[in-house]
């Protein structure tokens, strides 16, 4: 019997690589198998065009981009990666549990993405609870992840990080101010303007949560006005609605 076989053979070894030759997955190495070929540990072939990439390869990644741009962090083993869904975040931080939490979405992103995100949540574990904002600490790791992205020549790593810091730096032209009163309230009043008549509280409050990366169950509490200004925009939407057309007339 004949056996399809790879051009190369990939394993996830749980011994660190020698010396400092960086062995991330690169996209390429996701591209070159088949189905019939041995398994490669770092996807799931769905169907011709649609792969996943496993938690192993996850795993993998992540524990290079450690050794990578987090020499020294955690030498002890003591963090790890918890497979997770969440409907507004890709990963997120429990520095009590010393876990980061990934959404099983990043299995099927690129691997530039799941790169940033990682190095991203690293650099916020590696600063502690105390930097865990973006604040100007957390910005500046991101920038040292940045120039070691340059010194081993992955050039779009290297923007991408740098893309996703200036997002929180108020000196940027790419600055995201964060959500407040007036931003979310006019986020409501949008939401009923444009979507269906049907949808209720829970659903504006979910899709603005989206929209602005965080949970409706927070903005409501930290919003105290969130409801009543729902209330008057529906309110306003039936008025426009139940005016007669004068064109009509
Ligand atoms: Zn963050």
């Amino acid at each position: 019997m004949e056996e399809t076989v790879c051009r190369k053979e990939y394993s996830i070894g749980t011994k660190p690589r020698g010396g400092d030759r960086p062995a991330l997955i690169r996209d390429d190495m996701l591209k070159e198998c088949t189905a019939s070929c041995n398994p490669n540990p770092f996807k799931i072939v769905v169907g011709p065009g649609f792969i996943l990439l496993t938690p192993e390869a996850i795993e993998h990644q992540y524990r290079e981009i450690r050794r990578i741009f987090f020499a020294g962090f955690d030498t002890y083993e003591e963090w790890k990666l918890v497979p997770g869904y969440s409907h507004i975040y890709l990963a997120g931080i429990n520095y009590n549990a010393k876990a980061i939490m990934y959404s099983v979405d990043l299995c099927g992103r690129p691997i530039l993405i799941l790169n940033e995100v990682l190095i991203h949540e690293l650099c916020h574990a590696e600063l502690g609870p105390g930097g865990g904002d973006h604040g100007k600490r957390w910005r500046n790791r991101m920038e040292k992840a940045a120039q070691v992205a340059d010194a081993i020549r992955y050039v779009e790593l290297a923007q991408e990080l740098r893309e996703d810091r200036d997002l929180y730096d108020p000196d940027s032209d790419f600055y995201e101010p964060p959500m407040n009163a007036a931003t979310c309230y006019e986020a409501i009043r949008r939401m009923v303007r444009e979507q269906p008549p049907d949808w209720s509280f829970e659903d504006v409050m979910y899709w603005v949560g989206r929209d602005f990366y965080e949970p409706d169950d927070q903005l409501i509490k930290k919003f105290k006005k969130c409801r009543q200004v729902f209330e008057k925009a529906k309110m306003q939407v039936r008025h426009v609605a139940s005016v007669p057309d004068e064109r009509q007339g």
